[in-house]
């Protein structure tokens, strides 16, 4: 079928929206309208080179919320109408994470990009030119395997539901998930972006008694308040370690590094107190390390990964869904902008600008 899509040929270089080739679903797979898809840092990574591009031209797009129009030989789970939230991680149900329910982490599918069983991809130019993807959700239409989809319920409006797939559990699932946050625990927060602000109703769920908000643009101080923040810290102006030693009283309990930068990674870590714990959930630079003090280490702390908020896409999202319902999950304030497709680009400048919590981009 013909359908739209945002392609990306190079960093540094606009994303491109054009008419494209989509292959039918094969067997095991589902094609999808695609009703809503963020605009997130992760894609952004590659655009402006702190990740390694994988192959090109690509398709780009991966939290989103959408409508399924098909399903491929063998598909029982899936049927047309059906709500569906993207999952960013495969879930192949057969592999160790996933017999152990560590489905972030599975390693079942060993396609490229991980996503079509044998490698090869669903879209082409209309000139023939292969064209790579994962979710390819920065399109009108994609098609994906049933293992990256959870469906939902049809009664919650779908365009609110795209963050769900990545922000929200990413964040969220840190602090709840990955972490552990204990009910009446100090957490501090660098960087307020869409994840960011994820972590820190994170916190909110999960009962924690300050929750420090630290970024170098002011203009994200608001979200962050909305979201819980009880306390902000300017890192442009303070040191924001002394910062949150100060506002705890020798450190927090847990502390969250959403940047994905090895020195914002050290101030979390060293501005946890001992016990406490440091969690990585920014996106790490290719080839990114960082070197942390033993000493520090030796009094009890810990500094641990986060991968997918450690989420059982599954149980989380109708899970996410349902405390939506019950006002104790902000969807409507963090979808705080929408955009057509074709403005793309200026989704991910809304993104830069720090004046919204996420550009939501309708296909
Ligand atoms: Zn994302
Ligand atoms: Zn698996």
């Amino acid at each position: 079928m013909r359908t739209r899509s945002a392609i990306f040929y190079a960093a540094k270089q606009p994303i491109s929206v054009e008419d494209v080739e989509l292959q039918d679903p094969q067997a095991g797979e589902v094609l999808v309208r695609v009703a809503a898809t963020g605009a997130c840092h992760s894609d952004y990574h590659a655009i402006d080179g702190h990740i390694k591009a994988s192959t090109v031209p690509l398709v780009m797009g991966h939290e989103a919320a959408g409508v399924v129009e098909g399903v491929g030989q063998g598909v029982t789970a899936f049927a047309p109408g059906d709500h569906v939230v993207f999952a960013i991680r495969p879930m192949c149900g057969t592999c160790k994470y996933c017999s152990s329910n560590r489905w972030n982490l599975c390693d079942g599918i060993k396609a490229e990009r991980g996503f079509m069983v044998d490698g090869t991809t669903r879209f082409k130019k209309l000139d023939g030119t292969v064209l790579h993807h994962g979710l390819a959700t920065f399109s009108q239409h994609t098609v994906v395997p049933e293992w990256n989809l959870v469906k939902v319920q049809n009664d919650v409006p779908i365009e609110i539901l795209a963050s769900i797939g990545c922000a929200v559990v990413t964040g969220v699932g840190a602090v709840v998930n990955t972490a552990q946050v204990k009910q009446g625990s100090t957490v501090a927060v660098w960087g307020c972006g869409g994840v960011g602000l994820n972590v820190i109703q994170g916190a909110v769920i999960a009962g924690a008694s300050k929750i420090i908000a630290i970024d170098v643009a002011e203009s994200k101080f608001p979200f962050a308040k909305q979201f819980g923040a009880t306390d902000t810290v300017d890192a442009s102006k303070n040191d924001p370690v002394q910062a949150v030693i100060d506002l705890t009283n020798g450190g927090a309990d847990y502390t969250f590094e959403v940047i994905g930068k090895p020195p914002t990674l050290r101030q979390a870590f060293d501005a946890t107190c001992a016990g406490g714990t440091a969690c990585m959930v920014g996106v790490p630079p290719s080839g990114g390390e960082v070197a942390v003090p033993m000493e520090m280490l030796f009094r009890d702390r810990r500094l641990i990964g986060s991968s997918a908020g450690t989420g059982s896409p599954r149980v989380d999202f109708p899970w996410f869904i349902e405390l939506y319902r019950q006002g104790r999950l902000k969807l409507d304030e963090l979808q705080s902008k929408f955009r057509p497709l074709e403005e793309i680009n200026e989704a991910f400048e809304d993104m830069l600008s720090g004046e919204v919590a996420r550009t939501i981009v309708t296909p």
